[in-house]
């Protein structure tokens, strides 16, 4: 019997399909949420979370494909996993709704003001007023257009908002059929009223918003973070959080996860904090399941896998026999 070791930790949890399509194709599941070096060893199949997965934990093991519940794939060592033939699948559009709903909902908070008005009244029972914006005609500066950056989009869009997107990976021509502008970082930082990041992090994100990116924000702007914590420098955020040089910002995603108890955002009254539930939607979680859980059905009924990151893999795979899917 072939056995799959489940790290993710919504994988199964408020629905029995995946596993029953895992246990049906004969798989037996075991659960974890921590991982050591030794770890994966007498396991041929993983769904990951967030749990960094390594070239040792690879090499120690008889995995043969990683199917990742998500689709932000920074904690995996995807080179090994490409050396040794392992292919890595992610669950693509599966969360884009859900994490877009939240960035429109971090953009209800911040310019209403809610967190403050509800602890006001509901913590200090004080029946005071907060003066808000209006969303219609303000700036979203989008920061990657994939799946959630596009389904944010739409959303602003409907709530009269002027759209900028910043993408070198994206053809302008495509967004002005939209309604929405394309240009250069700089000049979305200085115009948006919004900015809102969506790009994966890797070396080229990784502190994309920097000190000196901030700094070219408005005084009245607001920073909302739903990608990953890696993507912005919390320092010089936090420091101009605190000394007012940008309005506020929303954050659902750190640089190290849970966020310490010394972070300097626990001192910033107008950051809006949430620990990493962009894709916590049962919605989302019963897609991300199933999706996961095909993969590895697929995988082993020797179909290659739909959405396999490490696409080099694939030539490996066919010349095992694999199939390929339509
Ligand atoms: P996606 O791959 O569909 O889109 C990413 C976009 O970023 C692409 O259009 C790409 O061209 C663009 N991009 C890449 N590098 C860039 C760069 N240097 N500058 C500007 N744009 C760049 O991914 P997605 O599904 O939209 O997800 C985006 C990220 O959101 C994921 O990688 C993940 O890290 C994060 N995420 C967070 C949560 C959460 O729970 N908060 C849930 C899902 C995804």
């Amino acid at each position: 019997m072939k056995r799959v070791l489940v790290l993710a930790r919504t994988f199964g949890k408020y629905s029995n399909e995946p596993l029953a399509l895992l246990q049906n194709n004969g798989f037996e599941i075991e659960r974890r949420e921590k991982v050591d070096a030794d770890g994966l060893k007498g396991f041929e199949a993983i769904v990951v979370g967030v749990q960094r997965i390594t070239r040792e934990m690879l090499l120690n093991s008889s995995v043969k494909i990683i199917a990742k519940h998500g689709v932000g794939v920074d904690n995996i060592d995807l080179e090994a996993a490409t050396e040794l033939g392992i292919p890595v699948t992610v669950t693509p559009n599966a969360n884009a709704v859900s994490v877009a709903e939240l960035t429109i909902g971090f953009i209800f908070a911040l310019s209403k003001k809610l967190i403050d008005l509800h602890n006001n009244l509901y913590q200090k029972r004080q029946f005071v007023s907060n003066v808000g914006l209006e969303l219609h005609g303000k700036i979203l500066g989008i920061v990657g257009f994939g799946s959630i950056g596009k389904e944010v989009a739409k959303r602003a869009l409907c709530l009269g908002m002027r759209v900028l997107v910043y993408d070198p990976y994206v053809e302008e021509s495509n967004l002005r059929e939209l309604g929405i502008e394309k240009m250069e970082l700089d000049e979305l930082l200085r115009q948006s009223d919004f900015v809102s990041l969506h790009v994966p992090l890797n070396e080229s994100t990784r502190h994309l918003i920097d000190r000196e990116k901030i700094s070219l924000m408005k005084r009245t702007a607001y920073l909302i973070n739903t990608a990953r914590g890696g993507v912005v420098d919390e320092k010089p955020l936090a420091e101009a959080l605190k000394s007012g040089q940008i309005a506020g910002a929303a954050l659902d995603v750190f640089d190290v996860e849970p966020l310490p108890a010394d972070s300097p955002f626990f001192d910033c009254p107008n950051v809006i904090m949430t620990p990493h539930v962009g894709a916590h939607t049962y919605e989302a979680i019963l897609r991300m399941n199933m999706m996961a859980a095909e993969s590895i059905v697929d995988f082993f009924n020797g179909k290659i896998p739909k959405h396999v990151v490490n696409r080099d893999v694939i030539t490996k795979l066919i010349e095992k026999g694999f199939s390929p899917q339509s």
